[in-house]
């Protein structure tokens, strides 16, 4: 999108482009008046107007003498002056027709898209206008690299000075907007024991070590704001790699709502700590990637993220082990698989990325080698 940009400019006319300058305004203020006249009879669009104008030419062809654009405008102008008076009457007030311009009210003319040009003559700038000439302008500004001038608008000061106000618009380099690949979409399933686990098998342990921080919960306060203390560093340092990684090699990002984590509501610490330090992981992550979106958390856990079986299981079992499928994986993989394709299913995409429809205990094996902390159980 380009952007447009305004710079007022003294100018210095000679006696003659004075007199010409003048000149233009009154050629103007005459051809405002005539539409004026018109409109008093019926309601004219700007079109209308030009229409007239080529009329008028005809008759008055003395006309030709000025620049064709700056004539135009002038319908511009009363169109404008037009829509204003409707709003007015609109919002209540109580309007007149269109007043005819009086002398010296006049005090501009536009040349729009053609009729202009800078030019250096030594070291004096000069705005040529088409059929006026070239007037001396004090440029004391640089316009930005890549502007083009859209449109000069010639003005008189009330004390008798010229000025050209001069609109720029300033060619933008486009700016990438990120293209999303579904295709590099990823479901993070959050818990205790992991912090998080993909659903292209990547887990992360918990640094907070909350079972360890519970236990002294009843008898220990003080101990386990000390641990508090160290393990937010390290929580710290981990959430900023691990979104960055994740920002870096995916463009989505399915997450499940909050609700997940009731199954530490036996714990209220355990609970607020967990919130917060899943909560500045998002933060984090979605601040770094392209796109995060959260999903509905219900039955993440119970679903079989191969053929959809129910399979309910305690906090305490670790595997998912579907007897329909076969499918046997970290129950919090299956999580996250599922997690994936619920935020697949939100956009349209109903088929996982390629590699990821068939997750088989091979693909496991491999992602526990790179995931030391991954405990598995077996199958
Ligand atoms: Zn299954």
């Amino acid at each position: 999108m380009p952007k447009l940009r305004n710079y007022k400019f003294r100018l210095y006319p000679t006696g003659q482009q004075q007199y010409k300058l003048q000149n233009n305004l009154a050629v103007c203020k005459w051809l405002y008046n005539k539409f004026v006249e018109q409109t008093q009879k019926s309601f004219l669009s700007r079109n209308d107007m030009n229409y007239i104008l080529t009329e008028l030419k005809q008759s008055e062809p003395w006309l030709y003498n000025y620049h064709s654009k700056m004539l135009q405008m002038v319908s511009t102008q009363l169109e404008s002056a037009e829509k204003s008076l409707t709003e007015l009457s609109k919002k209540g007030h109580k309007t007149g027709q269109l007043r005819f311009a009086r002398y010296n009210e006049f005090r501009t003319f536009t040349y729009n898209q053609s009729g202009y040009k800078l030019e250096i003559h030594g070291d004096k700038t000069l705005l040529y206008l088409s059929k006026i000439g070239h007037v001396e302008i004090r440029k004391h500004r640089e316009f930005p690299d890549n502007a083009n001038i859209k449109q000069v608008i010639v003005t008189k000061s009330k004390t008798g000075k010229w000025f050209a106000c001069i609109t720029v618009d300033i060619e933008e380099p486009l700016i990438n907007i990120p293209k999303i690949s579904f295709a590099k979409a990823v479901g993070i399933d959050v818990g205790i024991k992991s912090f998080t686990y993909d659903s292209d098998g990547y887990s992360t342990s918990n640094p907070l070590n909350l079972k360890k921080m519970l236990k002294p919960l009843a008898r220990v306060q003080r101990k386990v704001s000390r641990r508090k203390k160290g393990s937010n560093n390290r929580l710290k340092a981990i959430q900023h790699k691990l979104s960055a990684q994740y920002a870096k090699n995916y463009d989505v990002v399915f997450v499940e709502k909050l609700e997940k984590l009731n199954m530490v509501k036996n714990h209220r610490l355990a609970r607020s700590i967990m919130d917060s330090s899943w909560g500045t992981f998002l933060q984090k992550l979605e601040y770094k990637c392209k796109l995060l979106v959260e999903v509905s958390a219900k039955n993440t856990t119970i679903d079989c993220s191969r053929c959809g079986n129910k399979v309910p299981k305690s906090l305490d079992t670790r595997i998912h082990k579907c007897n329909k499928c076969n499918l046997v994986l970290d129950r919090d993989h299956n999580a996250s698989i599922n997690i994936l394709q619920k935020g697949l299913k939100i956009f349209n995409h109903n088929k996982l990325p390629q590699g990821l429809r068939k997750v088989t205990p091979v693909k496991i094996i491999r992602s526990m080698k790179q995931e030391k902390t991954t405990q598995f159980v077996g199958w």
